[in-house]
């Protein structure tokens, strides 16, 4: 009897796998006949730049040149989704100097309002372009978030990739009211280029603005759980699934609690295609 229930559901297992590659495949088909998006757009009322890793690296690598604070947000399909239900974190994206389209959901809603995006830029590939340029040019990073000892990992990761890269400072994201204060003096003394904030959405962006003023570095970014992909925490997909848009499979299997959250994705589709309806 159990091994009849495993059968089937190793088998349901291998349709939706199957299922998902093949849509995965007919979306791609489809998308290279779209006409690339080249000025920033909204989805659901959040601006998006449509813009390719290394324009993204470019302008981030503009705003260290310039000085004074700029926040980059990264955007993808449960973050819009928030954004478009939270008037609070709405106004907080709305005012983002850079906002890079992260993730499949984005892709797709992208291309039903008939354009597609150049390439995805998600936040944990930001982290290793721009620690990569941290070791050419001596850009300063700084790591906050994640649970005790991920950001150190995460950095120890980076210099490890990366010899020469310009560490900072590191703290976890755990912290009370308090001690925010304490934070921010912290970061300012170590006088970093490029802050990435990975404390979750909204926490991140509410971290970020409410001390945008207070924090001096040039460039803030909300990274979410990148800390915990790049020290190892979390398994990376592989290749194929992340260019088949099917990354979110990868890390349901290996998080199945954050199930509720994936159901963000048909909601995100359904309210991009009424939305647009109007
Ligand atoms: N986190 C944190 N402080 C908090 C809540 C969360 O540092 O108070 C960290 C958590 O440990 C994880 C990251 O924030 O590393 C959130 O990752 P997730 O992938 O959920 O980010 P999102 O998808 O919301 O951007």
């Amino acid at each position: 009897m159990a091994t009849s229930r495993k059968t089937v559901g190793c088998i349901l297992g291998l349709l939706a796998l199957g299922g998902a590659v093949v849509a995965g495949a007919l979306i791609q088909r489809r998308r290279t006949r779209l006409p690339v998006a080249r000025e920033r757009f909204a989805v659901l009322d959040v601006p998006v730049d449509p813009l390719t890793m290394e324009e993204a690296v470019s302008r981030i690598e503009s705003f260290i040149a310039a000085g004074g604070p700029h926040h980059v947000f990264t955007a993808d399909a449960s973050g819009i989704m928030r954004t478009w239900e939270d008037p609070e974190l709405r106004d907080i994206v709305r005012q983002a100097d850079l906002v890079t389209p992260d993730g499949a959901g984005v892709m797709l809603a992208t291309e039903l309002q008939g354009r597609r995006l150049p390439e995805r830029v998600s936040g944990c590939d930001l982290v290793d372009r721009l620690a990569e340029r941290s070791a050419e040019r001596g850009y300063r990073l700084y790591l906050f978030g994640a649970a005790d000892g991920v950001a150190d990992a995460a950095a120890a990761a980076l210099v490890e990739k990366y010899p020469g890269v310009h560490i900072a400072g590191t703290r976890h994201g755990y912290f009370t009211d308090d001690e925010e204060l304490k934070i921010v003096q912290a970061i300012n003394r170590a006088k970093p280029d490029i802050l990435f904030v990975a404390l979750g959405i909204p926490k991140q962006e509410q971290f970020i603005r409410k001390y945008f003023a207070l924090l001096r570095a040039p460039v803030m970014i909300g990274v979410g759980g990148s800390f915990d992909v790049i020290s190892g925490q979390l398994k990376r997909a592989p290749e194929w699934m992340r260019k088949s848009g099917l990354e979110w499979l990868f890390r349901l299997i290996q998080q199945p609690e954050r199930l509720p959250r994936f159901a963000a994705l048909p909601r995100f589709v359904w309210t991009v295609l009424r939305h647009q309806k109007r």
